[in-house]
């Protein structure tokens, strides 16, 4: 490649830089930033937004594309050069599908909705949110249609979490998922409930935070190339590979939340961390579907942090952390309290085995209102009757039912769930072919030895950053496509000894 390749990774990077600096000012706006900044920093997020909008769809980066695509075709289909022409091709061509006035009216009306969304669900006011979340439904249909034709109206807002997804495939993957998690969850109910009480005593902050985040250094998320701080949603963010952050946030009547908190953003951080350095700069340096990235955060919370074979090896360091809490509660108690499953109304609060109900759901209705089936009016009973039908609890109000998440009362109904799921399912099916590569891998994990495992997720996921697709990276890493078999016998192997199911 030549000059002008240069001068096409120059401008994409002057994008990402632009992205780099919108995001180091949103970690600061949920970390550190003054409330008395509130104002000045929607400013400042709305004006390098747009600078950075402008770039993509700048006609002179167009121009650079058209010049360099017939070199890059010639390469290697897998080289960097066609693998990064491809992607930033769909960038430019994804941006400039979307009028800037419906990027405007949009921006308003979000801003609007979440503000009121804020007062509302402490409220419990469905109806005062309510006609602004059918202009919402509406606005994300206007959205989809500037990528018609499609096969659904919800793939264009999925195919921006996870490239490639759409709804045929999801309903199909979910309505399989759905059937087989709902006896589930009835059986282990009906089993004794664990004891959590053993989490739930007095456990200094800088204590917690000690131990947790030096069990994500050991996993490996890297401190020379990020750091953690408090926040009250917590989340991972990257300003570039050399800097990628994590937050969390630490209760101290619960010793799980920053525990497990600190993992999860941990699992994201190592991914971006371990994306190719010559990949710097670019579109390509990051994850590749919002899905994939969730199986990384999940697969060291869960198929690592939550497993048996993991506190076997590190329960005494934690009783040594904590002795007057858990000097004298074995560890099968821990195992079993930080395993609980329960029929509950909270997304984020869920455990393993019910969490993709709940996402289900929420999937199911976004399609729903998007084909104009549900009415926004009739989703608070609508939610109701499905949480009783899956999960066999009822919320009491819509603060717990259908105003519980902010992702439609900020942003798209629409692709803004069936992540979650995904991540469940890839995070079982990754582990499983780790396991098989390295059938050892309990004991390593009981060991603290967690440089294979990385290393495998490393090589053969991580890498790749946005130059594969999920479906790509799942298929070669795991030899098969995306199914629910792994995760649904892992829940059935781990939950079935933990209530002794038959
Ligand atoms: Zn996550």
């Amino acid at each position: 490649m030549d000059a002008t390749f240069d001068e096409l990774r120059a401008r994409l990077a002057e994008h990402n830089d632009l992205q780099a600096a919108a995001a180091l000012l949103r970690w600061d706006q949920a970390t550190y930033m003054p409330e008395g900044g509130a104002a000045a920093r929607g400013r400042q997020l709305a004006t390098l937004d747009r600078l950075a909008h402008d770039k993509l769809t700048d006609p002179a980066l167009a121009r650079l594309l058209d010049r360099v695509t017939p070199a890059a075709e010639r390469e290697d289909e897998a080289s960097f050069a066609a693998r990064l022409v491809r992607v930033a091709r769909r960038d430019v061509e994804r941006a400039s599908r979307v009028p800037g006035a419906f990027v405007a009216a949009f921006a308003a009306h979000r801003a609007e909705l979440y503000e009121r969304w804020t007062k509302a669900r402490p409220a419990n006011d469905f109806a005062a949110i309510a006609p602004l979340l059918a202009r919402t439904v509406e606005l994300s249909r206007q959205y989809a249609g500037c990528f018609a034709p499609y096969d659904h109206v919800a793939d264009p807002l999925i195919d921006l979490m996870d490239p490639g997804v759409r709804a045929a495939g999801l309903r199909a993957l979910f309505a399989e998922l759905r059937a087989q998690l709902v006896p589930l969850v009835e059986a282990i109910t009906a089993a004794p409930p664990a004891d959590v009480a053993c989490l739930r005593q007095d456990f200094p902050e800088a204590d917690q935070l000690a131990f947790a985040t030096a069990i994500a250094t050991k996993f490996g998320y890297d401190g020379a190339r990020g750091r953690q701080d408090l926040t009250h949603h917590p989340f991972m963010t990257k300003f570039s590979l050399g800097d990628v952050r994590i937050t969390t946030r630490v209760y101290r009547d619960d010793l799980s939340a920053a525990l497990f908190a600190t993992l999860h953003e941990a699992g994201h951080a190592m991914y971006e961390q371990n994306i190719d350095p010559a990949f710097e700069a670019t579109p390509l340096a990051e994850g590749t579907s919002a899905g994939l990235h969730e199986s990384q955060s999940r697969l060291w919370e869960n198929q690592v942090g939550r497993s048996l074979a993991f506190w076997r090896g590190h329960y005494g360091a934690l009783q040594a952390a904590f002795p007057a809490q858990l000097g004298d509660v074995p560890l099968d108690t821990f195992y079993r309290a930080i395993n609980r499953v329960q029929r509950s109304l909270i997304r984020t609060a869920a455990d393993e085995v019910t969490y993709s109900l709940h996402v289900i759901l929420r999937f199911d209705f976004e399609v729903d209102l998007l084909e104009g089936k549900l009415a926004v009016a009739d989703l608070p009973e609508a939610w109701r009757a499905r949480m009783q039908a899956d999960l066999g609890v009822r919320p009491a109000t819509d603060a717990d039912g259908c105003m519980q998440d902010v992702h439609w009362y900020d942003g798209f109904v629409g692709g803004a769930f069936q992540s979650y799921a995904l991540g469940n399912l890839m995070s079982a099916q990754f582990f499983d072919a780790a396991l098989r590569a390295h059938p050892d891998l309990p004991d390593q994990i009981e060991a603290g030895e967690f440089g294979p495992l990385r290393r495998w997720l490393g090589a053969n996921v991580h890498v790749h950053g946005r130059a594969r697709s999920a479906d790509e990276i799942v298929l070669a890493a795991t030899g098969r496509p995306l199914s629910t078999a792994p995760y649904l016998d892992y829940l059935r192997a781990k939950y079935g000894a933990l209530y002794a199911l038959r």
